[in-house]
């Protein structure tokens, strides 16, 4: 369903009376990942509520740097409205987008999913760019959290809460996020080499005053074929991307940083703005074409644990990924003829090991069909995010099954 803005609430109020589960959605181009949400008596599929109609972009304050945006707004389209303006959202385009950003979906989708790439190394992640929210709960009462100006938030801060909430708490209507102007320059440096003098390299890089805007774990989606592990270009690399405002500024952090890294014995490559964007976009598309059998899985370690995983190739053998050097989390793909299902819950023991009490983490986005594996594990806090899902959401209607944190 697609329903126009103004009959909206009336809709949800009516599933409500009869208690109809519901998705909500943006574009509906990741709601597979994850585990599978279950229909309603009397459903074959369960009913999905898209935002595609509410697509206004309410208004940009250009001098205060924040936007208001309906949440049905395509991503690409919002950062091509801020551009002209000079200004964007310090976002990555979500993983399999493309390198122009025609598959990132909603802004609803990307807060609802509240996930972040490298560039969270310098303008940290989605959660922390929201300053306002409104929100439909199940029974179509319209709530308001935060405000329009950046210092609004008082009371109980409903944005975390519904960042990475995956449409099981409310239907998110609306959103007020902060802005940036564009840095005019960007560059990009490829790392190989020996991982010990890799993870060197990256320690440096997140301890010192030349901050990169963005630093990742990278191994290429074309070196993943089965046979491929060996290659020198199955080895982990290290993607640096350096932005400014200023040729000089940009030409010296260059040379600074491929000293460091020749001096550590890595070979540094450098990317123009457009190489940089293909290498990062080098991903397989959000949707899975007919009949391909892939794994998609996210994975959350401690910055400072992940090339000990990385070093395990064996394990990683035929997944490519993409994991923020700086957070610890990302994504890792393969296909389903080079990855078995019993080394994936093996990458998951593994992560829990790395992880300790610290906790790591493994979630299946997508998985062959035939393979059953839980998308997560019970979380610690399982009870309290259960209690938070009873009280938003009393019949549980919204994504019947799907609730981050708690094992169907
Ligand atoms: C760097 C980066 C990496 C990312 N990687 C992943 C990833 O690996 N996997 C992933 O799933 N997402 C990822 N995302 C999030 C991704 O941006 C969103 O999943 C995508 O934008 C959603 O697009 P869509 O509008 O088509 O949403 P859909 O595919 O329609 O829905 C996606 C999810 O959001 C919920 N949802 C959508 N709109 C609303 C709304 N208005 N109110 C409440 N809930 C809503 C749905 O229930 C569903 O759970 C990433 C984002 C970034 C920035």
């Amino acid at each position: 369903m697609i329903p126009d803005p103004s009959a909206l609430q009336e809709l949800v109020q009516q599933l409500h009376r009869h208690a109809t589960p519901w998705l909500p959605a943006g574009l509906g181009s990741r709601l597979h990942w994850g585990p599978p949400v279950q229909p309603g008596p009397g459903q074959t599929e369960p009913l999905v509520l898209s935002t595609a109609r509410l697509d206004r972009i309410v208004e940009h304050c250009v001098g205060d740097f924040t936007v208001t945006v309906q949440a049905g707004v395509p991503l690409q389209q919002l950062q091509q409205e801020l551009a002209a303006r000079g200004q964007w959202l310090a976002l990555d385009w979500p993983w399999g987008s493309g390198a122009d950003g025609s598959e990132s979906g909603t802004v609803g989708g990307l807060v609802a999913r509240g996930l972040a790439g490298g560039l969270r190394q310098r303008y940290l992640g989605v959660r922390d760019q929201l300053i306002g929210l409104s929100l439909m709960r199940a029974d179509g009462t319209a709530a308001k959290a935060g405000g329009r100006v950046v210092k609004n938030v008082a009371g109980y801060d409903l944005m975390r809460l519904f960042t990475g909430s995956w449409g099981s708490l409310g239907l998110i209507t609306e959103l007020t996020l902060r802005t940036l102007p564009q840095p005019r320059l960007r560059r990009g440096l490829l790392l190989q080499g020996p991982l010990p003098a890799l993870e060197r390299l990256r320690r440096q890089a997140l301890a010192s005053p030349l901050m990169p805007e963005l630093i990742e774990w990278w191994r290429p989606a074309g070196s993943v074929a089965a046979s491929a592990a060996a290659a020198p270009e199955a080895q982990p690399a290290l993607l640096i991307g350096l932005a400014s405002i200023s040729a000089e500024a940009i030409a010296e952090q260059l040379g600074t940083w491929c000293t460091s890294a020749e001096a550590v014995g890595l070979q540094a490559e450098s990317l123009d703005p457009e190489a940089l964007a293909c290498r990062r976009a080098d991903t397989p598309g959000s949707r899975a074409n007919a009949g391909e059998q892939r794994w998609l899985l996210r994975l959350g370690l401690l910055p400072a644990q992940l090339h000990e995983l990385l070093a395990d190739t064996a394990l990683l053998q035929g997944l490519g990924y993409s994991l923020v050097a700086g957070s610890g989390l990302g994504m890792a793909w393969g296909s389903a003829a080079a990855v078995p299902a019993y080394r994936v819950e093996a990458l998951r023991r593994r992560c829990k090991e790395l992880g300790g009490d610290l906790g790591g983490t493994l979630t299946v986005l997508e998985q062959p069909s035939g393979s059953q594996l839980p998308a997560w594990e019970n979380a610690p806090s399982r009870p309290l995010i259960e209690a938070v899902k009873r009280q938003f959401d009393p019949l549980q209607q919204l994504a019947r099954g799907r609730l981050p944190g708690v094992q169907a």
